[in-house]
């Protein structure tokens, strides 16, 4: 049955909405969940799986990641459900000379926040990865608490396990509208019904601004498209997740509006690779072209020739929630109380989710959290 009322609900079932919910059940609120398509359909089911802290910069954006690396550890004992999370460390691949003093200044300001990272030459590379080629690489920084999950069966379990605690999750049901009165939330209105609530956690990822419009407030929040290639099953060849350093010269010089790819490969429990990820802005475009499967193959064959003679069996896009200081927009705002941010994870959100969910359960369970929330407000941006 539809409920009337909640003590919260939260808007999004992604990574970071199931998490919110989880940990909100644990805590015993009584908690509905909506979602409007199925969980984990978007953005949290369509990604690289990697939980990684590598290019996280130094301050809040590597405490978050820290944070929620320990979260992801504790809920792969208190889940019921395995979620294929494994961690025997993330690698970032230097490519070329013009990238190594954007990866030594990162190292450098890392160990200076007191989160250091351990650079490695290419012999120690091709012993930790035999696969990629000696003529592309140079090196690489190796993290060894990084690692990879399944991020179907992350959210699956989430919702599984905050069910088992009394959480209400409803698929396939929208969020229309917010009830606001005297500046105070009252309720949610759905297409199933409308639940009286005080309080509503927008974990709506790239909708996240549609659902803020919906209290009267801007969230500076855009998708920002990345597509990705899944091969056949293969014996285990792959050992750890593997970033070219691309990606981090990109996000500080900023990346193009146009078609790029940097080097992403990972192994999923069944034997698939995860392969990509080129980027493209498109909007709220799902579709992926073939310059962009070329360009990915293209890409990860070069950094990994025994890949030419493997199939791909299906690719995908999404998007991430892109806001532009690369950070995630959480906590309580101005004007509207009871109306909660958890959106904006950029393409850190399966890294991130865990930790993000538990971080709200303390604001709304606790009034404070363990990692302050002030540098992550909405408010920031005004
Ligand atoms: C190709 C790709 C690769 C990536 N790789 C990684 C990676 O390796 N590691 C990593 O950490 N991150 C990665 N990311 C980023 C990560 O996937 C996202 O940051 C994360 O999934 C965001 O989670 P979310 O729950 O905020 O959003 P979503 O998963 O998009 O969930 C939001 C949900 O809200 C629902 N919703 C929206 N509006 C409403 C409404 N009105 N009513 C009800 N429900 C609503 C949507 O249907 C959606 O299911 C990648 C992203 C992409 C696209």
């Amino acid at each position: 049955m539809f409920p009337g009322e909640a003590e919260v609900v939260v808007i999004g079932g992604g990574v970071i909405g199931s998490s919110t919910a989880y940990f909100l059940a644990r805590a015993g609120k009584k908690v509905v969940l909506v979602e409007k398509g199925y969980k984990g359909g978007e953005a949290s089911g369509a990604n690289a799986a990697f939980v990684w802290s590598i290019t996280r910069k130094p301050g809040i954006d590597i405490r978050l990641a820290m944070h929620s690396i320990n979260i992801h550890r504790q809920l792969q004992k208190e889940l019921d459900r395995d979620f294929e999370y494994v961690y025997n460390g993330g690698l970032l691949v230097i490519e070329d000379e013009e990238q190594l003093p954007f990866v030594e200044a990162h190292v450098k300001a890392r160990a200076e926040d007191g989160y250091p990272l351990e650079m490695i030459d290419a012999k120690q590379v091709f012993e930790l990865e035999p696969l990629l080629s000696e003529e592309k690489i140079i090196g690489a920084v190796f993290s060894p608490i990084d690692g990879t999950t399944n991020p179907i069966f992350l959210v699956i379990s989430l919702n599984l396990q905050a069910q088992k605690l009394g959480a209400k999750i409803f698929h396939h049901t929208e969020a229309r509208e917010i009830e606001v009165m005297s500046g105070k939330i009252k309720g949610v209105i759905t297409d199933k019904g409308t639940i009286k609530t005080n309080t509503v956690v927008n974990a709506a990822g790239c909708w996240g601004c549609f659902i803020g419009e919906m209290v009267g407030l801007k969230v500076p929040i855009t998708p920002f498209q990345l597509a990705m290639l899944v091969t056949e099953q293969l014996p285990p060849c792959v050992s750890h997740p593997i970033m070219g350093a691309s990606y981090m010269v990109e996000e500080d010089t900023g990346k193009e509006g146009g078609l790029g790819c940097g080097l992403i490969i990972s192994q999923q429990a069944a034997g698939n690779l995860l392969i990509g990820a080129s980027w493209r802005d498109a909007g709220y475009d799902k579709r992926i072209n073939q310059e962009e499967i070329e360009l990915m193959a293209r890409v990860n064959v070069e950094a990994m020739p025994s890949l030419k003679d493997v199939r791909v069996i299906r690719s995908y896009a999404n998007f991430f929630p892109h806001t532009d200081d690369d950070l995630p927009i959480l906590g309580k705002v101005d004007g509207v109380e009871g109306f909660i941010m958890a959106c904006g994870h950029n393409g850190h959100g399966i890294g991130l989710g865990p930790g993000s969910g538990k971080l709200i359960q303390e604001l709304i369970c606790e009034g404070i959290t363990s990692i302050p929330l002030d540098e992550l407000s909405l408010s920031r941006f005004n």
